[in-house]
């Protein structure tokens, strides 16, 4: 039992990430967000050996224009895919164009088989704020955040024993505070309810690590404007060098490479189901 992983594409024009759940009885494919139009996504599984018929399911972080593209709307309706989202994202999705018939809200565990237990973290981002997952399938444990303002302490209680994590890495301070976007949107960007420059992800993946054989560390949603791959693989060599070996720096442009991941050594095969320890409260606005 493993998992493999490739971001097929990520950053403000579109978010999209497959999971291939493998099990002794063959293979289970599933999407994390929709952000990249469905011609688009089927041309980036193609090389991977994998069609769109073949995803089974799809989790939603939140329902953004870069993680639902509205050519979904029309897709939903002929691909038998489950559109797994959190019931706090629902209106807004069907707002967005999702057929209801093709939702699964779920408020504590989205259900994608009994192999598999599925971990949703509600982080901060904007009004309505934005679903982490810990993905447990036999043991392999993988992390996923996107799109979180800060990290709030339930992402450390949550995010533990991972054997790969993906998290933004969405800008550099310096590049965004000389950027010449408008103040307002800056604010919004850097003030705890947009996204997580650099240095602030590096810090979460720094102190996830001490819990973690973290073997995989995807970064996603790097900002075309205010980010660059360079300053970030500098930053990591300067602050985390033994992570730089195990570091994927995801693009808008194309997939990262497929990312094995598997139980980390000494864990045992499943783990059990989490205490709930948050609430909506503790991480969104008031
Ligand atoms: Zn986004």
């Amino acid at each position: 039992m493993s998992i493999s992983l490739s971001v097929l594409g990520s950053g403000s024009a579109g978010n999209c990430s497959l999971l291939i759940l493998h099990r002794p009885d063959g293979a289970r494919h599933i999407l994390i967000d929709a952000g990249l139009s469905p011609q688009l996504t089927a041309t980036r599984l193609g090389p991977l050996g994998v069609s769109l018929q073949q995803i089974g399911a799809i989790l939603l972080t939140h329902v953004d224009y870069d993680h639902f593209h509205p050519g979904w709307i029309a897709a939903a309706e002929s691909l038998k895919t489950t559109w797994h989202i959190h019931r706090r994202h629902l209106d807004r999705a069907v707002q967005a164009g999702l057929p209801i018939r093709s939702a699964e809200p779920f408020d504590d565990a989205p259900k994608l088989g009994a192999a598999t237990i599925i971990d949703p973290v509600l982080l901060p981002h904007d009004q309505l704020g934005t679903t982490g997952f810990v993905i447990d399938h036999g043991g392999a444990r993988l992390g996923y955040a996107t799109d979180l303002g800060r990290v709030p302490a339930t992402f450390f209680q949550r995010f533990i024993n991972l054997s790969a994590l993906a998290i933004e890495s969405n800008y550099d301070r310096r590049m965004q505070m000389n950027s010449d976007r408008p103040a307002a949107l800056k604010r919004r960007i850097m003030g705890g309810l947009g996204h997580l420059s650099n240095e602030q992800a590096l810090d979460a993946v720094l102190r996830l690590a001490e819990h973690s054989d973290l073997r995989h560390i995807a970064l996603l949603h790097l900002s075309r404007h205010c980010n660059d791959p360079r300053i970030v693989q500098r930053l990591y060599a300067r602050r985390a060098p033994h992570l730089l070996d195990r570091l994927t720096i995801s693009n808008q442009h194309q997939p990262t490479l497929l990312l094995h991941i598997s139980r980390a050594r000494g864990r045992p095969t499943s783990a059990a189901q989490p205490q709930r320890q948050w609430s909506f409260q503790e991480v969104l606005p008031q």
